[in-house]
């Protein structure tokens, strides 16, 4: 795990948003003093913000601004991308592509900066799409994104980005890390605006036919389409164990969870803690991606002897009660995050 010394400056990208504001949160709550978080919205838009944590506000789709964000940089982990769920990444593929500049200029400049390790969040929509064509689906392992048929835009973005942190090991002996997030939820995560991801909106669209009355939601597609989801607690704990583990330089391995539940069972699961039962209205031209997604965990068993284990109960009562407090308080006129 971390092994940074006090005085070691840890640079986050993308902090702004869900999971790079809750790793800048772990490292602070684990005694680092100097991280600088970064993120090209607007300050006040952050979706946390942890004190005594230096934060600017620079777009690093340009590589002077990487530049600045490296500045005597000790560990530097990117998870900056324009991205969100299916109906976002479905749509706008051009904005998706275009987080490789971010990429690309980011690890050219910690490595100019001489930074001694460099993390890169990538996604479980790297692998092969013609392997999940069924519900049923086999989990996927790290070998299953070669031979390449990545998620249009989004996906090959991650795949080559993937590659610029191999090739910055092999050519340059950068350390590189190579994360694949499965679904990642829990609070401070986008839940409204078209960027959310399902358990989100589930949770979302729960707490809003309960408010209004209404005794059904929408789910996108049959519902019988499956995923895995890990917890933000799992996410934070794993990218830091596996940007310090000396087995896995420069090696995608898969960082999700292994319990694969249907949208449907999603749903069941967000009404049984909202204490109701809706009627699932089933919008069968919505976006869904793949058929079924889960994450084979061979690999970080036998390497790290862990696995993300939160259960999906317990994750989910909490975004929900996170996701219900947000919903209340934009209802009473004050500031949320989506
Ligand atoms: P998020 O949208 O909440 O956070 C990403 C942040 O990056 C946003 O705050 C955004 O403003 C920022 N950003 C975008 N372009 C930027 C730029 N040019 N310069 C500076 N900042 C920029 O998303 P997240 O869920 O926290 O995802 C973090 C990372 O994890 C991303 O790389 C994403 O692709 C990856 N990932 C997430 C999931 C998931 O389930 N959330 C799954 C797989 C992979």
């Amino acid at each position: 795990m971390s092994e940074s010394q006090e005085g070691d400056l840890i640079v986050v990208a993308g902090a702004g948003g869900f999971i790079a504001g809750a790793l800048v949160r772990y490292f602070a709550d684990r005694g680092f003093t100097r991280i600088r978080a970064i993120d090209k919205k607007p300050l006040p838009e952050w979706y946390q913000r942890t004190a005594g944590v230096e934060c600017l506000c620079l777009d690093l789709g340009d590589e002077a601004n990487c530049r600045k964000a490296c500045e005597d940089a000790t560990e530097v982990y990117n998870l900056a991308a324009d991205m969100g769920g299916m109906g976002f990444i479905e749509r706008f593929r051009i904005e998706c592509l275009r987080s490789i500049l971010i990429n690309t200029h980011m690890i050219e400049a910690a490595y100019r900066a001489g930074a001694k390790r460099y993390f890169f969040s990538s996604s479980a929509c790297a692998y092969n799409t013609e392997l999940q064509e069924d519900p049923n689906v086999r989990a996927l392992k790290e070998s299953d994104a070669y031979p390449a048929m990545a998620e249009r835009g989004y996906g090959w973005e991650k795949l080559m980005s993937e590659m610029f942190c191999q090739e910055y090991w092999a050519e340059r002996g950068m350390h590189t890390a190579i994360a694949r997030f499965h679904n990642v939820y829990g609070p401070y995560g986008t839940w409204d605006g078209g960027r959310e991801k399902a358990p989100a909106a589930i949770c979302r669209k729960v707490i809003e036919a309960k408010d209004r009355g209404i005794d059904s939601i929408e789910i996108w597609g049959d519902g019988n389409q499956t995923r895995s989801f890990m917890y933000i607690n799992d996410c934070t704990k794993g990218i830091d164990v596996i940007m310090h583990s000396e087995d896995l330089i420069a090696t995608p391995i898969n960082l999700g969870s292994s319990k694969l539940v249907s949208i449907n069972e999603l749903a069941n699961i967000a009404e049984e803690i909202g204490g109701v039962k809706l009627k699932h209205d089933h919008k069968l031209d919505a976006p869904q991606g793949v058929a079924g997604r889960n994450s084979d965990n061979t690999m970080i068993k036998r390497i790290l002897d862990w696995e993300p284990d939160a259960p999906l109960r317990d994750g989910l009562a909490k975004t929900y009660a996170w996701i219900e407090q947000q919903y209340m308080d934009r209802k009473a006129g004050k500031r949320t995050i989506s």
